[in-house]
């Protein structure tokens, strides 16, 4: 993604602090993704520190950085560099005084503090900063999900912002890193063909889904307290939806371009503002996936099922515009699912008059499918028949995008190390988007949405594929 040349800060030498340095964000997707900054940009001049509460020994600590590393791309001797001259430090962050020490011990030069910790940890973390001294030149990583409704988003930003400015805070979305998101900047308001359909005059309806295969996989530490809402609807495909949306900016700068972000978010709301209607949810149950037993949910260990957690949920909401009135954009994420579908369909209106003759009546929609891994873009339209040139037929065309040269963290992380916000989630989107579900989260809460079952390695619940 273009950066601002004001922004770029790319020669200074950055220290790059990971909180949470033992878990499976940083060892699964920040590593591998600095890594792939690292094949890019080699000459980065990147200190890194990791913490947490974990005994790991340095060596431990050099060994895990150096394998990540290169597994994201880093040649063998940029990994060597940034691992031997990384540091390890044991710290319970929740202690004030070891906080404290730490972050004095830090200096006052470009210091990024990446926050890959349970949310909970990582707010009451941000209320021990607030009565430090923390340097403008540091900036702060916050990780999804931002708060836990409107309330607790607006209570963190007001924390955040006793000891650090808006342009100090990324909060993250790493699905601003992807490859297939970005592009849809290039593809909306680069095409002529497509910019002037792109409302509802034309188009039906969108779905942006986000189901994986995987299941709990151990983290039901964090994923038993979020749920399918707060971990991926709220968190990423509501910005997602934001950028289909979006009107078109000047620029592509960050005011210009979270501004417009912001703009289309403040116009969301439940479809019908209706939560019984805007909304689903389901849990899965025991099943198989590719052949392996998957238990209950509610069996994994860590797991209450009081907490009535889902692992499946759709929102549909409308924009409040000229553009989009009266389409519906349905969001949707699910875990333990048959196959995974990361996708973003965009169906358009059929034509105003197909003449007699022609079959069939009407004709199927175009579509335009953007798959979001493997990126690639597939336009689906109408054409006469091989054989019977009156009987139409569908014709794919088909466009790989990708694949990115940064995994979405990496590009995440150098947005963060240059000081560029354009990726960042400000505060008021943060806020926004919890707006937009906090009347779903509390029918929710209140039973007024059935949970419903779903075996795991299915499609969802059977009401659900009608
Ligand atoms: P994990 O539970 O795997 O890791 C949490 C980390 O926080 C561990 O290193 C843990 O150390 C550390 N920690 C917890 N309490 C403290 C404390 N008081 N002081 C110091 N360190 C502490 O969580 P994840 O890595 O999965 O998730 C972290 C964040 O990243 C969450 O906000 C999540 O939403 C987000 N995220 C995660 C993704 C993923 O795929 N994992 C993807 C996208 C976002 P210890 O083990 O020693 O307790």
């Amino acid at each position: 993604m273009a950066k601002e040349a004001a922004h770029t800060k790319a020669d200074e030498p950055v220290t790059l602090v990971i909180f949470g340095a033992s878990g499976d964000l940083t060892q699964r997707l920040l590593l591998p993704g600095l890594g792939t900054l690292l094949k890019a940009e080699p000459h980065r001049r990147v200190t890194l520190v990791g913490a947490a509460v974990d005994e790991f020994d340095e060596a431990r600590w050099h060994d895990l950085v150096l394998d990540r590393l290169r597994e994201g791309g880093a040649r063998t001797a940029d990994a060597r560099r940034v691992a031997s001259g990384s540091r390890y430090e044991r710290i319970d962050l929740l202690k004030d005084v070891e906080l404290g020490r730490f972050v004095e011990s830090l200096g006052t030069g470009q210091v990024v503090l990446y926050f890959a910790l349970p949310p909970a940890v990582t707010a009451k973390i941000c209320v021990l900063l607030a009565s430090m001294d923390v340097p403008a030149t540091f900036r702060l990583g916050l990780e999804k999900p931002f708060g836990t409704d409107s309330a607790s988003a607006a209570r963190l930003n007001q924390v955040l912002y006793r000891f650090a400015a808006e342009e100090q805070i990324f909060r993250i979305d790493h699905f601003l890193g992807k490859g297939a998101v970005l592009n849809l900047l290039g593809f909306r308001f680069a095409n002529r063909i497509f910019e002037p359909v792109w409302n509802a005059t034309n188009i039906e309806r969108v779905e942006i889904a986000f189901d994986e295969t995987l299941a709990l996989e151990g983290r039901a530490g964090y994923y038993d307290k979020a749920g399918a809402l707060a971990d991926m609807i709220q968190s990423h495909l509501l910005l997602v939806c934001a950028l289909v949306a979006m009107e078109d900016p000047a620029a592509i700068d960050d005011h210009e371009f979270r501004d417009l972000l912001t703009h289309v978010l403040r116009a969301m709301r439940l479809w019908q503002d209706c939560p019984l209607k805007a909304s689903r949810r389901a849990r899965y149950t025991a099943g198989t996936i590719d052949g392996a037993d998957i238990p209950n949910y509610v069996d994994e260990p860590g797991v209450d099922p009081e907490r009535g957690t889902e692992t499946l949920a759709e929102v549909t909401v409308a924009i409040r515009n000229s553009r989009w009135a009266g389409v519906p954009f349905t969001l949707r994420s699910g875990k333990a699912m048959a196959r995974g579908c990361r996708r973003i369909v965009v169906t358009f209106r059929p034509v105003n008059h197909l003449p007699a003759g022609f079959e069939p009546q009407p004709p199927p929609a175009n579509r335009l499918v953007i798959d979001m891994n493997p990126e690639r873009l597939t336009l689906e339209i109408m054409t006469n028949g091989e054989g019977d040139h009156f009987e139409l037929e569908r014709t794919s065309l088909s466009a790989d995008i990708g694949p990115s040269t940064l995994r979405p963290y990496g590009e995440i992380l150098g947005h963060i190390m240059d000081g560029n916000p354009i990726l960042s989630v400000r505060g008021d989107m943060a806020q926004e988007c919890w707006r937009i579900v906090t009347p779903v989260v509390e029918a929710w809460r209140a039973g007024e949405v059935p949970l419903e079952e779903y075996p795991a390695g299915s499609l969802g619940p059977e009401s659900w594929l009608e």
